[in-house]
């Protein structure tokens, strides 16, 4: 009896425990000051952007196949329709098609930089409404591969500093705009730009990058929206799994094939996931956004330290972008093996792609990959790997600094760090600086977050006057 009842004491405790920390886990914003009204002239923004977007400065993978003559054109235009800012901030050529200015402050030391890139993916005219490069204007919106990754921020930064300057505006310290042209196909230009900074010993105190954008309903419960700032990004590995067989007629198999081996490998990839590993970055979103979702989720999110188990099994089977966010994930990309149904590969593989977890390695993925791989005869190699960011903090200076800027211009949303799951130009600036922040001041419902890379790449240009205020306010606390 005495037992039962200690039993149902501890219980009780423990059930109020959880329930009083879900009561007391909610959000904790700083008062918004009014922002200031900015003018903006939309017309003339969307007359910018649809000038660079007729421009087809494309991205190609294979060596030669990139127009450079589109490019020399495309700073041409930069030029033109920023005469104010290329004519006082001594454009520097680096990389192949990198593209720095310098906008002069009252003091060199801890300066800013604002990044963006101009390159664009690939885009067939087929299968588009309007074409990829006409650069047209339908129902208040322009339409064009580049619209919103991201030609709309490099419109947005210079439109935004060549005002400034208009206006006679001089920065409190130097601000640097670091302009990549390959990024899609990650190129060099923008470890070329940070080489010319490093080689002045320059260590910015602020590195702006495109990232995360002011998104509906990212988080489970949480239906306001949120402006996710990345921290850190995720690295990324590319690796073979091979299997071997006996090659020859398909006649007569034996009785252990390279293909059989080679799946019952990539099963066991998918099914044995790397472990719940929660940095920085996730841990900040949960305590950030968790505090806005519903009472069930708040009863998890608040006492992660019990439910721990239970958000790992639920990341696990829902997969996606919730998943990615806790673990190293592999991807099971590319297969190959016989030319033909009636002969025996003597060798099948497959691709897989890692994406590397903050404080995670390629080295030690790769331990993990070979023990997953254990007796199902398939071997892994490493073909190229690049390392996870390390995390900037959601905290000091520069971050408030960026804070305010986002909360000025898009009031109402939660602002929460994140880690990015894809790679961006920004990566290389953590070998000069700790703050490096990803962000593109974008409002998007989901799908139009699915247009990025995608046909009908289009931006709604009542957006443009946003991203133009952003980088205005960014730009005057620098
Ligand atoms: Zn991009």
């Amino acid at each position: 009896m005495f037992a039962l009842c200690l039993t149902l004491g501890l219980l009780a405790a423990f059930v109020a425990a959880i329930v009083i920390r879900a009561l007391r886990f909610v959000p904790c914003e700083e008062p918004e000051t009014p922002a200031e009204h900015i003018p903006a002239d939309q017309a003339a923004l969307a007359a910018q952007l649809q000038a660079m977007l007729r421009l087809p400065t494309v991205s190609a993978t294979e060596e030669g196949l990139t127009d450079d003559a589109v490019f020399e054109s495309f700073r041409a235009l930069l030029a033109r329709l920023y005469p104010t800012l290329f004519a006082r901030c001594a454009p520097e050529r680096h990389g192949r098609h990198g593209l720095l200015l310098r906008i002069q402050g009252r003091s060199p030391d801890a300066p800013s930089v604002l990044m963006a890139h101009y390159d664009v993916v690939p885009a067939e005219e087929e299968g588009w409404t309007h074409p990829p490069f006409a650069g047209d204007i339908m129902e208040g919106e322009l339409w064009g591969r580049g619209a919103l990754d991201t030609k709309c921020t490099v419109m947005g930064i210079l439109a935004a500093a060549e005002a400034l300057l208009r206006e006679g505006f001089v920065p409190r310290n130097d601000v640097y705009l670091s302009l990549g042209g390959d990024e899609e196909t990650l190129g060099q230009d923008a470890s070329a730009i940070v080489d010319a900074l490093e080689a002045h010993s320059l260590r910015p105190a602020f590195v702006l990058d495109e990232g995360g954008a002011v998104v509906d309903r990212v988080f489970p419960g949480v239906s306001r929206p949120a402006a996710l700032v990345g921290i850190a990004e995720k690295g990324s590995a590319f690796v073979d799994v091979c299997a071997a067989g006996r090659g020859g007629h398909a006649s007569a198999p034996p009785s252990r094939q390279a293909v059989g081996q080679l799946c019952r490998a990539l099963v066991n990839i998918q099914k044995r996931q790397a472990p719940f590993t929660l940095t920085a970055p996730a841990r900040v979103l949960f305590d950030t956004l968790g505090r806005h979702a519903g009472f069930g989720y708040r009863l998890i999110f608040a006492n992660l330290w019990c439910f721990r188990p239970l958000l790992d099994l639920v990341c696990r089977q829902s997969g996606g972008e919730l998943n990615a966010l806790v673990r190293t994930t592999a991807a099971l990309t590319r297969l190959s093996a016989s030319p033909a149904y009636n002969v025996l590969p003597a060798e099948a593989s497959a691709g897989v792609n890692l994406r590397l977890i903050p404080g995670d390695s390629a080295q030690a993925a790769m331990d993990r990959l070979r023990r997953v791989l254990g007796k199902t005869g398939a071997t892994a190699r490493l073909v190229k790997a690049s390392a996870p960011s390390p995390v900037s903090p959601a905290e000091g200076q520069a971050w408030q600094r960026l804070g305010s800027a986002i909360a000025h211009t898009f009031p109402g949303a939660i602002r929460s760090p994140y880690l990015m799951m894809a790679a961006s130009d920004s990566r290389h600036y953590c070998r000069i600086s700790e703050h490096v922040y990803r962000f593109s001041p974008l409002s998007l419902d989901r799908a139009r977050l699915g247009l990025i890379h995608n046909q009908d790449e289009r931006i709604r240009l009542d957006l443009l006057g946003d991203i133009y205020r952003f980088y205005i306010r960014v730009l005057r606390q620098c």
